[in-house]
């Protein structure tokens, strides 16, 4: 299996060619789908170019893992069938029985479900916690136990900004493993392993995948990231990549070699599709901000957002994504059915622009929990049509 060297070249650059050299046999400029479940061997374990099964490694798929590799500054990346297949096998490579997890109070609802309702009842414990109060996140963590802290920044749906390099230094202060969820931000706008993450989760289906025609997820690991003090992973080292190639291997939620060409294929525009995402969002964010039947806006790149110094700081824009209030459950719902270039639809990261209503749509699961979110609450993925008509769809919506 080859990697690339392209650690030098841009983001756009790596985005295109890291992983992702010319077929050696055919010089297809593009890596090819390998729709294979098996490789021919010369001789027992002659192995060409390391390929043996496709659950433990397929070409397409390492193109795409060393492409995001390559764009997020990691050691290594894996790819999985989904975001939270790909959460499922960090939470098993760093947690047993008795571990605790540190979990932002505005994540992913799947996320949280994953981590109180599935692997809460295989014994590990989980605090939920605001994680832009680092007083409380310093005092969630309990140092000898706490085997991971999250962070998803900027948060879903409520769009939080937590201080990565900052709870960094909490978690390795306990010697936790610190993710983060990049997916809203993106690795164009924001690099986690470089402000003190261990390893970093993505939803592909979102925007490195960019057209919503693919589900898929990815863990990018860190290089020299280790597990939590005092656990060893099933190959008998403290490397969390070893943990977390032997659970993709081992548990199998891989990504097929055709979803990881889509998600490659997306990955090769995200910086120019993330550009225009970001200019029509605050354009978006703008514009609702001063329409009188929206009460709160929440976007990052609005000076009045908590966040905006600090994501300034750590973030090269503001992300697509903007939420907002409109005073009531039934007003909320009334947007969501009365929009024509919005498409009323979960998920987000796609070129088309989508709405939403978190409370019953993406964030249902986390009703009555600490992480409920408000039911006047509208979520827009802002995608890159014209603003004008982006705009103007709004407004007759409020109207
Ligand atoms: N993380 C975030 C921030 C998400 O928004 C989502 C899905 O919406 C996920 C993780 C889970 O990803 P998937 O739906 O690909 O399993």
């Amino acid at each position: 299996m080859t990697h690339d060297d392209w650690t030098d070249a841009g983001f756009a650059t790596r985005a295109i060619h890291a992983g992702q050299a010319p077929d050696a046999t055919t010089g297809a400029v593009v890596p090819p789908i390998y729709q294979v479940s098996t490789f021919a061997q010369d001789g027992v374990g002659g192995l060409r170019g390391g390929y043996e099964y496709s659950r433990s490694g397929n070409p397409t798929r390492t193109a795409l893992e060393d492409a995001l590799a390559s764009v997020e500054g990691g050691a290594r990346a894996f790819a999985f069938s989904s975001g939270l297949a790909a959460e499922d096998a960090l939470l098993r490579a760093v947690l047993r029985p008795g571990g605790h997890v540190v979990v932002p109070n505005d994540a992913y609802g799947g996320t949280y479900r994953l981590i109180a309702r599935v692997l809460g009842p295989w014994g590990v414990d989980h605090t939920v916690v605001d994680p832009t109060d680092l007083d409380a996140v310093a005092a969630a963590i309990e140092h000898g136990r706490t085997a991971l802290v999250w962070v998803e920044s900027p948060s879903n749906p409520l769009l939080s900004v937590t201080d990565i390099a900052a709870v960094s230094a909490l978690a390795r202060a306990a010697g936790a493993v610190l993710v983060v969820d990049n997916t809203f931000a993106t690795p164009y706008l924001q690099q986690p392993l470089a402000l003190g993450a261990d390893v970093v989760v993505h939803s592909t289906t979102k925007y490195i995948g960019g057209h919503s025609d693919v589900v898929g997820g990815a863990l990018v690991v860190g290089d020299g990231a280790q597990l939590p003090v005092g656990l060893e992973g099933p190959t008998g080292t403290t490397a969390l990549v070893d943990a977390v190639g032997y659970l993709q291997n081992a548990a199998g939620a891989v990504a097929g070699p055709f979803d990881a060409w889509l998600a490659l294929r997306g990955l090769r525009t995200l910086a120019v599709r993330m550009d225009r995402h970001c200019s029509n969002a605050l354009t978006v964010a703008r514009y609702l901000r001063d329409h009188s039947a929206v009460t709160q806006v929440i976007h990052p790149g609005l000076e009045e957002h908590p966040g905006h110094e600090l994501a300034g700081r750590q973030m090269s824009a503001f992300g697509a994504m903007v939420s907002f209030r409109v005073g009531s459950r039934e007003k909320a719902l009334d947007v969501c059915a009365r929009t024509k270039v919005f498409t009323l639809a979960e998920s987000l990261g796609g070129v088309e622009s989508l709405i939403e209503h978190p409370a019953q749509m993406t964030h249902a699961s986390v009703a009555g929990s600490a992480l409920e979110v408000p039911d006047d609450l509208v979520r827009l993925s802002v995608g890159i049509e014209d603003v004008a008509d982006l705009v103007a769809d709004l407004g007759q919506a409020l109207a």
